[in-house]
């Protein structure tokens, strides 16, 4: 077992000479474990692996598409030894822009990468995986990496990690706690100088960041107490709301920023241009229409401000009329141009107020654009942080599943919003800034 020591001081200050060129440290921050693995490690994971769940991968892969993929028949072609198989796989296996616009479609296809988890030994597998992950950093040139994994992960991960490599632990977002003590043990063992935060991903409906508010006090209380084990906390949040209006949508990234998150991982609801959602009808429970109009009542003076109109006793009446009703029970909420409007200038309010709290943002373009299925480049929310003032790192979130690149990453931003190569300076510069490690006071900027 081996811990990784510090980057080396060739990479401080986050300039420094890579690949035998003097330019800016590549850091790739958002980054998934599995979702790291790419196309050609996972087919030959699968071909050498026996008793794999293809029914389970197949019924999601039918639910999310209505067809199921010939995986199998390709997984088996490959293990005979046909040529043309690995290309066949990495086209069913990679999200691309075709399967765009559906967190469910993502997961499905995503889960190819746990089909064989259920073998007798699954720490060879992560060992095997992590090797792969390594070497892929490596030809990408990446100086640093922050990966999510789970905590029964850490020490498969740790073992022989590379000095540049640092982790955050998953925990469910239904219940943290049942994790905590945990984390903490591995926080403070021999294997803490390695661990940097704690991530809150998967589905977000149904998890307002408002729930976690005792749970990030604790780890800020374990941060005063632990200052050189100081855990980061990573929050995935607005980057899928199809369950809540885009007014309450904006207002969670608003919030989580509010509660200490060091990170926010997509917020695209907060600065996703509105138009893009062209004029639709949400639904939205009580419970988030109730929580929509405390916000409103609360930031009545900023929104106003921002060009928001407020209506204290409307909203007061509104506020009363749904206390009869159960959290369960629904609301429509109608968007013409106007309303749409008015969510954009929420958005300028809310992002005000975000760069207030020093919450950094993690961008992934390709993500982002596929999962969120924003087509058209001017509707995604980068250029809207940028222009806010907004901290933004540039991540790949799942290299693997999305065949990129964290340099592809950059040249699309840097691309799209016309900022060229000054732009990716700044943005490398305010990834190396980012570092969990940093961003929790364990090293100087
Ligand atoms: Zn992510």
């Amino acid at each position: 077992m081996t811990t990784p020591a510090s980057p080396g001081p060739e990479i401080c200050c986050g300039v420094g000479p890579v690949t035998g060129s003097l330019r800016f440290v590549l850091a790739d921050l958002h980054l998934h474990f599995h979702g790291c693995v790419r196309p050609r490690e996972l087919l030959d994971h699968l071909a050498r692996s026996d008793r794999l769940l293809w029914d389970w991968y197949e019924s999601e892969m039918h639910a999310a598409y209505g067809v199921v993929p010939p995986t199998r028949q390709v997984v088996e072609r490959y293990r005979r030894g046909d040529a043309a198989a690995a290309a066949e796989f990495a086209e069913i296996f990679v999200f691309g822009e075709q399967d765009a616009g559906n967190f469910a479609r993502f997961q499905a296809k995503a889960n190819l990468l746990w089909v064989a988890a259920h073998q007798d030994d699954p720490s060879h597998h992560i060992a095997e995986f992590a090797t792969a992950i390594r070497a892929d950093h490596r030809r990408q040139g990446l100086a640093y990496a922050e990966l999510r994994v789970s905590a029964d992960m850490l020490a498969i991960v740790c073992d022989g990690g590379s000095a540049g490599e640092r982790f955050a632990i998953s925990l469910p977002r239904a219940d943290p706690w049942s994790e905590w003590d945990r984390v903490r043990e591995l926080a403070l063992g021999p294997l803490g100088h390695s661990l940097v935060g704690v991530d809150f991903g998967g589905v977000e409906e149904g998890h307002p960041p408002k729930d976690q508010a005792a749970f990030f006090a604790a780890v800020r209380d374990f941060n005063a107490a632990h200052p050189h084990r100081a855990l980061a906390i990573l929050y995935h949040v607005g980057e899928s709301f199809g369950d809540k209006s885009l007014e309450s949508a904006v207002r969670w990234v608003h919030e989580a920023a509010g509660l200490g998150v060091h990170r926010l991982g997509h917020g695209i609801a907060l600065g996703v241009e509105p138009a893009m959602f062209g004029l639709h009808t949400r639904t939205e429970s009580v419970a988030e229409r109730r929580d929509q109009i405390a916000y409103d009542l609360r930031h009545r003076d900023g929104l106003r401000a921002a060009g928001v109109p407020v209506d204290p006793v409307a909203l007061q009446d509104e506020q009363d009329r749904l206390v009869a009703l159960p959290g369960t029970a629904t609301v429509n909420v109608e968007y013409d141009g106007a309303r749409l409007a008015e969510v954009r200038r929420r958005q300028d309010y809310a992002m005000s107020r975000v760069r207030s709290t020093a919450a950094v943002l993690e961008v992934c373009p390709t993500s982002n654009r596929r999962v969120a299925g924003i087509s058209d480049p001017a509707h995604h929310p980068v250029h809207r942080f940028l222009a806010a003032g907004l901290p933004v790192v540039i991540s790949s979130d799942d290299p693997g599943i999305f065949d990129t690149t964290l340099d592809e990453e950059l040249d699309w931003v840097c691309e799209h919003t016309g900022g060229g190569e000054e732009l990716r300076r700044t943005l490398l510069r305010t990834a190396w800034r980012s570092r969990a490690e940093v961003l929790t006071g364990r090293l100087p900027e």
